[in-house]
């Protein structure tokens, strides 16, 4: 890092502490010095500003967002819900019953138009709550100095002067003047279309009108943060940055419409074509053979279509989705997109990393080799208690000269701090290097006199291609040193020497064996393995050059395993679903975990292969899909490889989710079916670019969220089950009347009546089921079968005609005992009516399973279902009781022997169904159903 002295640039020093306000229609930072600056934005370089100041300047100048896409305002889908198809049919309904002088029946219809327009109004305002909810908790953040600490802010609360912090992965929050760049890297494209990212500099830029592109002292809201780490002052906030100027916004828009959502639109239309042409020829055979005069015939008509339509599926399918995306969120799941709800429940196999996803990320150094001799440390997770052990021999660190080397390197080439309160313990930064900070406590070093001694003036940042980072240091005799950590491999093929009893010597071909064969040791050990290393930096070297190390020794971490990613990889591999593991260690370590977690074999036993990133080099197409076939194990992969995995398992038909942290992860996490981020270790771009976070980094909440979507696509499922099942049997009910040359066995209000009750209170109980007993051991679905296959079509034609059956049956018997005239009639068509209405409630019980019976324990497994049951008899008592109700609906309170009709009649469904399920599971067919 260098510190600014140069107050140059000039021009402007009369206008230092001028306010920040007038200072943001400034257009010139970049000219200007850093201390310039910070005059002119009134803040301190090291502070930052004082929080009482900052919520000050937000009060002038407002919240640094600019205006996102409005959300629907619950008016605007209240109008919406007037603007349908159903609207419009009820409407000359209306007109046609008033036509006739019927104003009960008019007046009635509108009441339907009402109780319609509410509950597409609630279904879809929830599921829009629940959108905007979604979006809410994916705020972005801010690192922000202020009053002299770090603090992590919502980024809207930022104002000019604020002094933030920069670091990879992240965006930058506003418009700002870095003030300190360490190979820090911005990809700008928002803003000037270059994706290639550009090296950012402290230093003024001399153009006053310099082309944004390049104003390399600058950081830009909305640009991404590749590389490397800086500090920024705000210069422009909100509106008044360059994104905000051309209103461009940053953050892409929910996805709102799955594929399921799409499928069922284009059904519902194909349905109302249909429908429309039904309702027509009943209407004109109704007519024809003088069932009753043409304008009834109209409304009955009407009647049906509305009925018929499944109109309010695509909103309900939201609600569903959404309401299934909340219950998600309290299993530690935050869905990004809606359609990955759907998505998560074909899943076939999930890529994971294994560090903090598969382990808890919890490093501590057990094993240090260095002068061919092993040193085991004692002690747990980052407590410092611990001591060095050698053979059985406790030894003191200090007197190994390599030792103390190791441990000092690990200590500086390092950027982590360890925080202790009492009995807390925080880490701030990678575990690997706390680990590191830990073990040079345990052997007794000082860190903070360390940092003195060798004060650090450069360095590489660790990333997951280089997979090594690099510390620049000056020693007390103005030489400059690197010290290096990183892995094994990489750093032995640097080196031309190693450290024997704290001399450098140089490296034999036997010595790099002996480092090698130690390094599996540890690897095989299951311990996260790095090395360390050092260089003394000639005149005239750059940076990070390779090459002429001296190879220190080799540190040996253990990670604990988390005990729910064992089960939770079984619950996997039972459900159809292969487990692959990826990750930058290597090949031992990785497959010792591997074996552990039981990730080397398949469903059926069979082994799965480990695969080494070096064999993934310069792969067509066609050798890719082979290394992907049955692997199990990716070891020292890096990003891109990443990619071409998820790509390739793709080809061969899999539906692929991954889970990603870095920057670098973005585009597999993008390609992924279901790119899934991690909620603690993720950096931002991976987390905008995910379709999931999981908020614990745990690989088990994958796996719950996965028996989610399964159990949420079922649900949508039983309830187009049901309800077309239902709706079919209205109109078949009265066609086949029709046909027979019987009078109507249903009123056009009996119809909507009917429609409102059973499309809402068991439907969406259906949506409501829990879970559904071995969901999770069964393979998974096929994304490309469609939303209703022949098998459902079937299901729910037969239904359809057994509930209209039962119905008829009982408007026949009621013709026969009361004749088809006048009040004799009345009382027949409350029998149907009744009988239609109770049979389609119990019918719900029908539709919870497809294969399985409703009376097994899980009878009250859903009390939302018992809930709408009880709502719907009472409603349907009330309908045959109630005056006023009775007039509308045209009915009579049904006698002793009638209600014995109906409820008899209403139950045979059940119980035939019941008796087909029985006898195809005796067959044992259906069993992959639910
Ligand atoms: P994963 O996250 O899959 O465990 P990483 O990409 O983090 O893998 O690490 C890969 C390798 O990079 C490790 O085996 C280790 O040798 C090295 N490494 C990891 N973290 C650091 C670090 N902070 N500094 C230097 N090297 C590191
Ligand atoms: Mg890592």
């Amino acid at each position: 890092m260098q510190k600014h002295t140069d107050t140059a640039s000039g021009s402007t020093e009369s206008e230092n502490g001028a306010s920040p306000d007038a200072a943001t229609k400034f257009d010139a930072w970049h000219t200007l010095s850093v201390d310039d600056i910070s005059g002119r934005l009134n803040t301190d370089q090291e502070a930052g500003l004082t929080s009482a100041e900052a919520a000050e300047r937000l009060k002038r100048v407002g919240p640094n967002s600019i205006a996102q896409a409005a959300e629907r305002s619950a008016f605007s889908i209240l109008i919406s819900q007037f603007k349908s198809l159903i609207v419009g049919l009820l409407l000359v309904a209306t007109v046609i019953a008033f036509a006739m002088n019927e104003q009960i029946e008019g007046a009635a219809i509108l009441v339907v138009i009402f109780i319609n327009a509410m509950i597409g109004f609630f279904t879809e305002w929830r599921a829009e709550q629940a959108l905007t909810a979604l979006q809410r908790q994916t705020v972005p953040v801010a690192h922000v100095v202020r009053d002299g600490h770090e603090h992590e802010i919502p980024a809207q609360d930022l104002v000019p002067g604020d002094l933030v912090v920069l670091s990879a992965g992240t965006r930058v929050p506003a418009d700002g003047r870095i003030l300190e760049a360490v190979r820090l890297q911005i990809e700008e494209a928002v803003l000037t279309g270059e994706s290639v990212p550009v090296t950012k500099t402290s230093e003024p830029i001399a153009e006053d009108d310099a082309a944004l592109g390049d104003r390399l002292n600058m950081a830009f809201l909305g640009t991404t943060i590749t590389d490397g780490r800086g500090r920024m002052l705000v210069t422009s906030t909100g509106s008044q940055t360059e994104v905000g100027k051309i209103g461009t916004l940053i953050n892409e828009v929910v996805a709102r419409t799955s594929p399921l959502e799409q499928q069922l639109a284009q059904l519902g239309r194909l349905i109302i074509g249909v429908v429309l042409i039904l309702c027509a020829v009943i209407v004109l055979a109704g007519w024809i053979r003088g069932t009753t005069d043409f304008w009834h015939m109209m409304e009955i008509g009407i009647s049906l279509a509305i009925a018929a339509v499944p109109e309010g599926l695509p909103a309900a399918t939201t609600m569903t989705l959404a309401l299934g995306m909340q219950r998600m969120a309290r299993t530690r799941a935050l869905i990004r997109r809606l359609p990955a709800v759907e998505t998560l429940g074909s899943v076939t196999v999930i890529c994971t990393d294994k560090t903090g996803t598969l382990t808890r990320n919890e490093m501590t150094v057990r094993t240090i080799v260095v002068d061919q001799r092993h040193f085991q440390v004692t002690g747990t997770g980052y407590e410092v208690e611990g001591t060095f052990q050698e053979g059985n021999q406790t030894v003191e660190a200090s007197a190994n000269e390599s030792l103390v080397q190791a441990l000092q390197i690990g200590m500086l080439c390092n950027d982590a701090a360890i925080e202790r309160e009492g009995d807390e313990t925080t880490v701030l930064g990678d575990p690997t290097e706390a680990a590191l900070v830990v073990v040079g406590e345990k052997g007794g070093l000082d860190r903070d006199a360390l940092a003195d001694q060798f004060p650090r003036i450069g360095e590489i940042p660790f990333n997951s291609d280089n997979k090594r980072m690099v510390t620049v240091h000056q020693t007390s005799d103005g030489q400059h040193i690197e010290f290096i950590k990183g892995s094994p491999g990489s750093l032995l093929a640097d080196s031309q020497h190693h450290l024997r009893d704290g001399q450098a010597v140089p490296l034999t071909s036997e010595d790099r064996k002996y480092w090698e064969e130690q390094n599996e040791v540890l690897a095989g050990a299951a311990l996260r393995v790095l090395a360390l290393g050092r260089r003394e930096r000639a005149e005239g070297d750059e940076e990070g050059e390779s090459g002429n190390l001296v190879f220190i020794g080799l540190v040996g971490m253990s990670d604990p395993l988390r005990e729910e990613a064992k089960s939770a990889i079984e619950v996997c591999r039972t459900a159809g679903i292969r487990t692959v593991m990826m990750t930058g260690d290597q090949q031992a370590t990785a497959g010792e975990i591997a074996r552990q977690l039981g990730i080397d074999h398949d469903h059926d036993g069979r082994p799965l292969r480990l695969v080494h990133g070096k064999e993934l080099v310069d792969l067509d197409d066609q050798r890719w899909e082979q290394a992907v076939a049955d692997a199990g194990v990716f070891a020292r992969v890096s990003p891109e490889h990443k990619l071409r995995i998820v790509a390739a398992l793709q080809r061969q038909g899999h539906v692929v989710a991954m889970t990603g942290d870095g920057v670098n992860d973005a585009p597999a996490l993008k390609e992924a079916d279901i790119g899934i981020a991690m909620g603690i270790k993720g950096t931002e771009v991976a987390k905008e670019n995910s379709d999931m976070v999981i908020t614990d980094d745990n690989f088990a909440s994958i796996v719950g969220a996965i028996e989610q979507g399964r159990i949420i696509y079922g649900n949508i499922i039983r309830f187009i089950h049901y309800l077309f099942s239902c709706n079919l049997s209205e109109v078949i009910t009265v066609f086949a009347a029709l046909m027979i040359g019987w009078p109507l066995p249903l009123a056009a209000l009996q119809i909507l009546w009917l429609n409102l009750i059973t499309d809402i209170f068991p439907a969406f109980a259906l949506a409501l089921e829990p879970s559904t007993p071995n969901i999770m051991k069964r393979r998974p679905r096929d994304p490309d079968t469609p939303i209703l296959p022949p098998r459902l079509i079937f299901l729910i034609t037969w239904e359809g005609l057994l509930l209209a059956a039962v119905t008829l049956l009982a408007f026949a018997v009621g013709l026969n005992w009361h004749g088809s005239e006048g009040d004799g009639l009345k009382r027949a068509t409350t029998i149907a009516f009744m009988t239609l209405a109770l049979s389609q409630v119990f019918h719900a019980f029908n539709a919870r399973s497809r294969n399985g019976s409703a009376f097994t324990r899980h009878l009250f497994a859903n009390a939302w279902l018992w809930g709408a049951v009880i709502i719907c008899v009472l409603l349907q008592l009330a309908a045959v009781n109630i005056p006023l109700l009775q007039r509308v609906l045209n009915t009579v309170p049904p006698t002793s022997s009638e209600w014995a009709l109906i409820v008899t009649c209403s139950l045979i469904p059940v119980a035939v169904v019941e008796i087909v399920k029985h006898v195809q599971r005796m067959a044992g067919k259906g069993s992959d159903q639910d």
